[in-house]
């Protein structure tokens, strides 16, 4: 054991040695590099300072703090943010609820469908303004805001806008009501797609909303906001509080809301089920994941290394649903570790404005270093770390591509969701040693089968205890596909038909 560990610390200390080594990828060993080919920033004015969003209206919060939303990739301040209390939280949940009686809930729902209708058209319109604000304030590269999180949010308003004068066909009987006024707390990850997961639905349905975005990834929230008032949006019908925790806990505290969606860390999602338990308010919660992306030695591997990338390294690996645990076939294990080895090593990290950039900036300090403790555990109990060379930028949080190899189901990596760039590879011999370590989590959010039999792809998936199984690809989302999990990742489903049934009274 103490070997182990030895052994584990030398690696760790090999590993910092290399990723210090500057500007050492595979692209400059063969002599040449991608020029830098900046986004321009222009497209987006940022003020210095931001009000809340209630009743229609950008205003101070009533205690008049605010706090700063800060660039992850330069730790430069970008704007100051009202931090709303529970007062402002009383004007947003009384605004919301004037407007679903009076406005909104007696609305039919082919007129609720127009405004959805304009608001998809509207961010479709500004996309590139909000894929610019979002890597600004988030860190993620501006190729996966601009091709993945813009478009799916305008495609989440699409899709339920279809919905909102067909709920009668839904499958919730012939007239399902809305809930009323719902509260909603997102996190920092996905921040205008999970604004967008949490919107749609609700206001096709016909209740109205208070939503509190994540304290570190404001921005786009509140350009979000704009959008519902260039939309002409009732006021009220949306309303933005920003804050931090304690916003979030005086949100879904208030007596006035019939219905709390959260989407979180689970230890926060438990605190909030804790405060709603009794109150009869509806709950539904999207909490955290440790995925399995399982490789079996009949899948195509170069597709299948795309997959493994593009399930732990898409967005940092800050995604509740990425493919953290790697569970290879043993007989393939060699190859595809050595294909992924050399895949990793052509990865750009840096500027998340560069249109190269792959791995853009950990969101926070705080969430780097929950990302440091837990591969330093790594190294502690054992396990054999690896990241390519890459020069990490001076300023900013970040961390390189990680793999650990020599991974057991007991090590910390193997269980906690880490939120970040690591990976953590374990082998199997059978499908059925495969499924008992998938299943080997509190988790149950999302899993990856890779095979070329179609057989397996369903045997596989009838037992993975995950909400979602892909097969032959890896965190692909559809506003039709229902999201969600069992266990700790939370309960409730959004996206579909399903993601209807949490905001109407069926
Ligand atoms: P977090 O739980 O710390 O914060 C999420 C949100 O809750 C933030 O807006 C925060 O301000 C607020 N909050 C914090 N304490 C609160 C409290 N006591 N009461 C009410 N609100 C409170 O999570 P995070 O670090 O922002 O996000 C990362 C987590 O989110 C990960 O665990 C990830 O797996 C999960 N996540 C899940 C999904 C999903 O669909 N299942 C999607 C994205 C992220």
């Amino acid at each position: 054991m103490a070997d182990d560990a030895e052994r584990g610390k030398a690696a760790a200390r090999r590993a910092t040695r290399e990723v210090r080594r500057p500007g050492a990828t595979l692209t400059a060993e063969r002599g040449w590099q991608y020029a830098p080919a900046p986004e321009s920033r222009e497209i987006v004015s940022i003020e210095p300072e931001y009000g809340l969003f209630v009743d229609g209206e950008f205003v101070p919060a009533a205690s008049g703090r605010t706090f700063a939303t800060v660039n992850p990739a330069t730790e430069e301040p970008i704007a100051q943010i009202a931090s709303a209390d529970a007062a402002d939280v009383g004007r947003a949940v009384t605004a919301a609820r004037t407007a679903f009686e009076r406005a909104w809930g007696p609305m039919p729902g082919s007129e609720r469908a127009k405004y959805l209708y304009r608001i998809a058209r509207i961010l479709q319109e500004r996309s590139r303004e909000f894929a610019v604000l979002e890597s600004i304030d988030n860190g993620k590269p501006i190729k996966e805001t601009r091709d993945v999180d813009i478009p799916l949010a305008a495609a989440h308003f699409f899709y339920y806008a279809g919905w909102a004068d067909k709920l009668g066909y839904a499958g919730f009987g012939s007239d399902p009501r809305p809930l009323g006024v719902a509260g909603q707390v997102i996190p920092w990850n996905f921040p205008l797609l999970m604004a967008a997961w949490k919107l749609a639905p609700a206001l096709a349905a016909g209740n109205t909303c208070v939503l509190k975005p994540a304290e570190t990834t404001p921005l786009t929230a509140l350009l979000l906001a704009e959008v519902c008032q260039q939309a002409g949006l009732p006021p009220g019908v949306v309303n933005v509080l920003t804050g931090a925790g304690e916003t979030g806990a005086a949100l879904v505290a208030h007596p006035g809301l019939d219905k709390v969606a959260f989407t979180g860390s689970t230890a926060v999602g438990k605190e909030i089920s804790r405060a709603v338990a009794g109150t009869g308010k509806r709950l539904t919660l999207e909490l955290g994941g440790k995925a399995a992306n399982i490789v079996f030695d009949d899948a195509p591997a170069d597709q299948a290394v795309e997959g493994i990338v593009n399930g732990i390294f898409f967005n940092q690996g800050q995604v509740c649903c990425a493919g953290s645990r790697l569970l290879i076939q043993e007989s393939a294990a060699d190859a595809v570790l050595g294909r992924l080895r050399a895949r990793l090593a052509t990865l750009r990290l840096g500027d998340p404005l560069d249109k190269n950039t792959d791995i853009g900036a950990i969101n926070s300090a705080e969430q780097l270093g929950r990302i440091r403790e837990l591969s330093d555990s790594g190294d502690a109990e054992g396990a054999e770390r690896w990241s390519p060379p890459c020069e990490l930028p001076s300023r900013g949080f970040w961390f390189p591509p990680t793999i650990f190899t020599g991974v057991s189901q007991s090590h910390r990596i193997a269980r906690e969701e880490i939120f970040g760039p690591v990976l953590s590879v374990l082998t199997f011999r059978t499908p059925q040693e495969a499924v008992t370590k998938a299943n080997n989590t509190p988790y149950g959010l999302s899993a990856g089968v890779w095979t070329e039999k179609g057989s397996r792809i369903l045997w596989m998936s009838q037992r993975l205890r995950a909400g979602v199984v892909w097969a032959n690809t890896f965190n692909r989302f559809d506003p039709a596909s229902p999201f969600g999990g069992y266990g700790e990742s939370g309960f409730g489903r959004e996206g579909g038909r399903h993601g209807l049934a949490a905001y109407l009274d069926a």
